[in-house]
């Protein structure tokens, strides 16, 4: 994959060149646990990396500082601005514990943002970048999470983010968690940064529960009945198919 990188001042550049550069040596081991294991066969043609505001005003409207299509990865390796827009989740909730994971979150955790986007790629998930209309996105969003926090993280790290995004599922439920997880992406519209990541945290934790309570931490059978749910000819939705209708309501 190139790495281009795309900053308006030459001192971005220069202050992001160790970051990105680690990053970078990291997600090519993770692209060949990837390639051995999980059905990476084609990469994008490379990651731009760029600032949060070039990657939400000018290369798109996204605006979360990361995100791929087929043929590139965009990020953002700022961890302070990381830390800013993470912490805008919160939306007013007194939520101490996760105040404090997000005041302090760490290089490794943005680096799992960029996992999750290579993770997209693999070749076990179903659906095309250019697809209309996508079913079961919210097993292949929370697969993209689930699968780089549990191979990458240890296991301190992997319960804090757990733990997080359990807390503020559990504070916004009431009032983003109307609509089916079949859903996915239908708050976008209303905004707020917490009413977008909503549908990611409900996902992330269908799935951890799906491998983990479900699947005996067998991660390859949970993706051998989402294939069988599609040869079948997705008859039903997803989350009727694995029986998770009413998880996490
Ligand atoms: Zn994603």
């Amino acid at each position: 994959m190139k790495q281009i990188y795309a900053f308006e001042r030459e001192e971005e550049f220069v202050k992001y060149r160790d970051v990105t550069q680690r990053f970078g040596e990291k997600l090519s081991e993770y692209q060949a646990i990837l390639e051995q294991q999980y059905g990476l066969t084609e990469l994008p043609k490379g990651i731009l990396w760029t600032s949060e505001e070039l990657a939400t005003t000018v290369f798109s409207n996204i605006p979360i500082p990361a995100y791929t299509n087929k043929d590139l990865i965009y990020m953002s390796p700022d961890v302070k601005s990381w830390r800013r827009i993470l912490l805008s989740q919160l939306d007013g909730k007194d939520l101490p514990d996760v105040q404090e994971f997000y005041e302090n979150y760490s290089e490794n955790q943005v680096f799992i943002i960029l996992a999750h986007e290579l993770t997209h790629h693999s070749d076990l998930f179903l659906d095309e970048f250019d697809d209309e209309s996508e079913n079961g996105i919210w097993f292949e969003e929370g697969m993209c999470f689930y699968l780089p926090r549990k191979i990458l993280l240890s296991e301190k790290e992997f319960n804090e983010i757990t733990n997080t995004e359990i807390q503020l599922f559990e504070a916004f439920k009431d009032k983003y968690g109307k609509h089916s997880l079949e859903d996915f992406g239908s708050l976008s519209y209303q905004g707020s940064l917490s009413s977008i990541m909503f549908d990611y945290w409900r996902s992330y934790l269908s799935v951890k529960y799906l491998v983990e309570e479900r699947a005996n931490n067998n991660v390859k059978q949970v993706f051998n009945t989402y294939h069988q749910w599609d040869r079948e000819g997705r008859k039903v939705p997803l989350t009727e198919y694995f029986g998770i209708e009413s998880l996490l309501k």
